[in-house]
């Protein structure tokens, strides 16, 4: 699967911190997802609904680690508690939310403010549940949002419960001045991990999601703003062998070495495409 990958082009850049490592940076978010608004809204309604520049970073970084503070690891995911809080505070701030379930607590929220017939909405879309803890000791809490310095740690901070929080934050700005605009949309999902499953539930019912005149995604990309992503492919692979008796081996096949074979091909693949911008080379791993 290929992508077609676009890099923004000066002055854009500038205005972004540039790529670094690190846990997440919720004030720099925040800041970006302000500025993301401001330009599509202007290029989209043709006026600008940011009005004024400033945004309370402090609420930014207590937003996030309070959504850090929901434990969405996936699996199992348990999303339904964090995406209440999230549409609460929507409907809060004006916007018209709606939940839908896949499955018992597996909850994304789909909030709305503004509409119009003329032109579809932005649409800003993140994932609720976060990537399992993995089995190395954690040398801060993975779940209470610890912060040190300007950085914030815990599972999902970067991917992506801040970015989230700067979706919800700059949402909050806008919930009560959109009447007459194409408006905004706020989509988040729950089982994106292993499979984007919370996604293809939503992608599969038209009437609840209805059009999006560009879509935000909240991936951390270290407040670049990207315009493109690295498709992926899965498969499941089975091998066939044939059993024999203990006293005569030689009558089976051994499904494990066919299986060693193709596994040993599979490193040495070839995707046949040159790296491509930010997204880099294709591969599988190493
Ligand atoms: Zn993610």
């Amino acid at each position: 699967m290929t992508t077609t990958t676009q890099p923004m082009t000066e002055p854009w850049r500038d205005l972004w911190t540039p790529p670094g490592g690190g846990a997440s940076r919720p004030r720099a978010w925040a800041a970006s997802v302000a500025i993301i608004f401001q330009v599509l809204s202007t290029a989209l309604f043709g006026q600008s609904l940011f009005r004024h520049r400033t945004m309370s970073a402090t609420d930014a970084v207590a937003l996030t680690r309070s959504l850090l503070q929901f434990e969405t690891v996936n699996p199992p995911g348990r999303e339904r508690e964090c995406a209440q809080r999230a549409g609460a505070l929507l409907q809060e701030w004006g916007y018209r939310v709606e939940y839908h379930e896949y499955a018992e607590g597996r909850t994304s929220v789909v909030a709305r403010a503004g509409g119009s017939d003329a032109k579809p909405p932005i649409v800003f879309t993140g994932h609720l549940d976060v990537v399992p803890l993995g089995t190395r000791k954690w040398a801060h809490d993975a779940f209470s949002g610890e912060t040190d310095g300007d950085k914030l740690y815990g599972r999902g901070s970067s991917d992506m419960k801040a970015g989230v929080a700067a979706m919800l934050v700059a949402a909050r700005a806008f919930g009560k001045k959109l009447e007459g605009t194409p408006g905004i949309t706020l989509v988040l999902t729950a089982g994106e991990e292993g499979g984007c499953i919370g996604s293809q539930k939503l992608a599969a019912l038209p009437a609840l999601m209805g059009k999006a005149g560009a879509i935000v995604v909240g991936e951390p990309t270290s407040n670049y703003p990207l315009v493109g992503h690295k498709g992926s492919i899965k498969f499941h692979a089975t091998f066939r062998g044939v059993s024999a008796h203990g006293s005569m081996p030689q009558l089976g096949v051994n499904a494990i070495y066919a299986a060693a074979k193709g596994v040993s091909k599979l490193e040495g693949f070839s995707f046949g495409a040159k790296p491509q911008g930010y997204s880099g080379r294709r591969g599988s791993n190493r």
